[in-house]
């Protein structure tokens, strides 16, 4: 294989997966570096312990980039209803109030690597190189190059950063991030429960942080139990039985019957922002950019977007002959998307941060404000389409346009 690359993508998660197929098709001749293949995926096999609540705007990406048939055929379950309260402020969301058959899907991340990675398959100037890890990563301006953990060494003019909050691409090319970690921790769940197909999602705001039900397909679901980190430690020693009854004790009476644990874990959360998202010859997408609190399950659909919109540009760029690892290409990328983060990063930390808070005036006043929010139907279309992600900016792919190759 020819190890020089127009545009070398290290990690083929669900953000970098989606750059490549976005890139596929075009003159661009794009590596795919990825550590781990997910295992193939069988129908009765145990659902996978993460799971993403994807929103409209990213089915259309999904959909324009043609691997969307690769998530349905396997497993999603759509959800029409989302139900958010803390004591009396009651606030749900139903899609037939905007005339749209739904609101989202809750997926699992495996199974949308998979449906990504078959169809980049389908492209012939596109190079997945998997299982295969970083073993060293040199950055320069006019060129980067990368060892892998055997030896091969892969050369390329724009090197792009899609390994994740911890990137290891955005340490090799210096570029710093501002972070606070949150004292709480997510214990994620995947329940058999003792009812059939759902299709709301709910989320019950409580002092010592959110208890969210996600429903799946059939009898299954995923929990998400937001706690202090020294507690999700303890939930974690506990065996299947106690765990269950501890979970049965805390959730609110709407959860129903839960019938076993298939499958948990846990996640350390924390807010982060890279303080630049390009440098000559070098771009971060998805969380290697930003991480933002999973409470309204916003993080990898704005991965995505900046998957679609840095892919725009770089299209834009090859049409108008400019070198497309150039800063002032590069920067089209960032202005895209910088503020749309930072803004969709702000407001999940508001509500980390106002939710968490026991002040008993604070706590009169948000449930009033979930009770206003339900009855003032402007505000809460708004909230509604905010969250399905078909407000605001949105990238050609997010809208169904494909790129002009
Ligand atoms: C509890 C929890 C619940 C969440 N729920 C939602 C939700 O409902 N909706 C939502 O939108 N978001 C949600 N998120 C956020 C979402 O999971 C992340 O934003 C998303 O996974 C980021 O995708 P990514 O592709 O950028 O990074 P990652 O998922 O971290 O993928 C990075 C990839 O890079 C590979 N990699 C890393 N380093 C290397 C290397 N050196 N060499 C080769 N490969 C490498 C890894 O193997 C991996 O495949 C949730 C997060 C948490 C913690």
């Amino acid at each position: 294989m020819d190890s020089h690359f127009d545009v070398m993508i290290v990690g083929g998660g669900m953000v970098g997966a989606t750059l490549a197929c976005a890139l596929g098709d075009t003159a661009l001749r794009v590596g795919v570096v990825e550590g781990a293949h997910p295992p193939a995926f069988a129908p009765d096999q145990p659902r996978d312990v993460r799971v993403s609540a994807v929103s409209l705007a990213s089915v259309s990406i999904f959909e324009t980039i043609g691997a969307w048939q690769g998530m349905t055929m396997r497993r999603c379950c759509p959800f029409r209803r989302m139900r958010v309260w803390e004591d009396r402020g009651n606030l749900e969301f139903r899609s037939n109030e905007i005339h749209e058959p739904l609101l989202g899907y809750i997926v699992e991340n495996r199974v949308v690597q998979l449906g990504l990675l078959d169809r980049l398959r389908d492209f012939s100037n596109v190079h997945l190189l998997c299982p295969a890890n970083t073993r060293a990563i040199d950055y320069a301006q006019d060129g980067s190059s990368i060892t892998l953990d055997d030896g091969t060494r892969l050369e390329g003019r724009l090197l792009i950063a899609a390994d994740g909050g911890f990137s290891r691409v955005r340490q090799a090319a210096g570029m710093g991030v501002s972070h606070t970690d949150y004292e709480q921790q997510a214990l994620v769940l995947t329940v058999e429960t003792g009812y059939g197909q759902q299709d709301i999602t709910w989320q019950r705001f409580t002092p010592t942080g959110p208890q969210a039900f996600l429903p799946l397909t059939g009898p299954y679901a995923s929990l998400v139990w937001y706690h202090r980190p020294e507690e999700v430690k303890r939930l974690q020693t506990l065996d299947d039985a106690s765990l269950l009854s501890e979970l049965t004790r805390s959730f609110p009476d709407c959860l129903g019957e839960i019938r076993r644990i298939v499958a948990r874990g846990s996640f350390p959360l924390r807010k982060q922002h890279a303080l630049s998202y390009v440098k000559p010859g070098v771009g971060l997408i998805g969380d290697a950019a930003h991480m933002i609190h999973p409470l309204a399950g916003q993080g990898v659909n704005i991965g995505l977007l900046d998957a679609a919109a840095l892919a725009e540009v770089l299209v834009s760029a090859l049409a108008r002959n400019e070198d497309f690892g150039s800063l002032n290409v590069l920067n089209r990328y960032e202005r895209m998307r910088r503020t749309d983060n930072w803004v969709m990063m702000s407001a999940m930390d508001f509500f980390y941060r106002v939710f968490g808070n026991a002040n008993a005036p604070l706590k009169t006043l948000r449930n009033i404000g979930l009770g206003l929010a339900e009855r003032i139907s402007p505000v809460k279309t708004f909230f509604m389409r905010q969250a399905m992600g078909v407000q605001g900016r949105l990238p050609k792919l997010a809208r169904g346009e494909a790129l002009s190759r």
